[in-house]
């Protein structure tokens, strides 16, 4: 499972997270799957939408969820941009890019969750994690950047 996002995305990711710091703020991921490379699923981002105006939630630190809301919120944007939904980006404001268990208990499988850890307005780490069907497992999967290096 490898996830790969346009430096546009990954920049605007940053930015995101540098606007609503110290708060954390989440997204949706938009972009295309991509088969049969041979090197196993790959999905590639090349949009993202903001989820703005989520102040009660953005008062609490790593309490990131998606709502019912959210998603036909996100799934519409897609649609208007011809890509498919397939995840979801969070902050965690002076915490490690790693999935708090409230992450891991309000996951869904399938999507896609980027987490970018933010230390004093600087974007640090970012990780992202997927659940298996029958959530047994969330487990990372690798980031690439256009063409660079995997971040993790
Ligand atoms: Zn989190």
């Amino acid at each position: 499972m490898r996830l790969r996002l346009s430096a546009r995305v990954r920049d605007e990711i940053h930015a995101h997270g540098v606007r609503g710091y110290p708060h954390e703020v989440c997204g949706a991921l938009l972009g295309r799957e991509v088969s049969g490379d041979g090197a196993g699923e790959l999905r590639d981002v090349t949009a993202v939408f903001a989820l703005e105006n989520r102040r009660e939630q953005e008062a609490q630190h790593n309490r990131f969820s998606v709502t019912p809301q959210d998603v036909m919120r996100a799934e519409r944007a897609a649609r208007e941009s011809g890509l498919d939904l397939l995840g979801w980006y969070h902050t965690h404001p002076d915490h490690p890019a790693r999935p708090s268990e409230f992450d891991r208990e309000h996951a869904w499988p399938w999507y896609s969750y980027v987490i970018l850890s933010m230390a004093a307005r600087e974007p640090g780490d970012m990780t992202s994690w997927r659940l298996a069907d029958d959530r047994s497992a969330y487990s990372a999967e690798s980031i690439e950047v256009e063409g660079n290096e995997a971040e993790k």
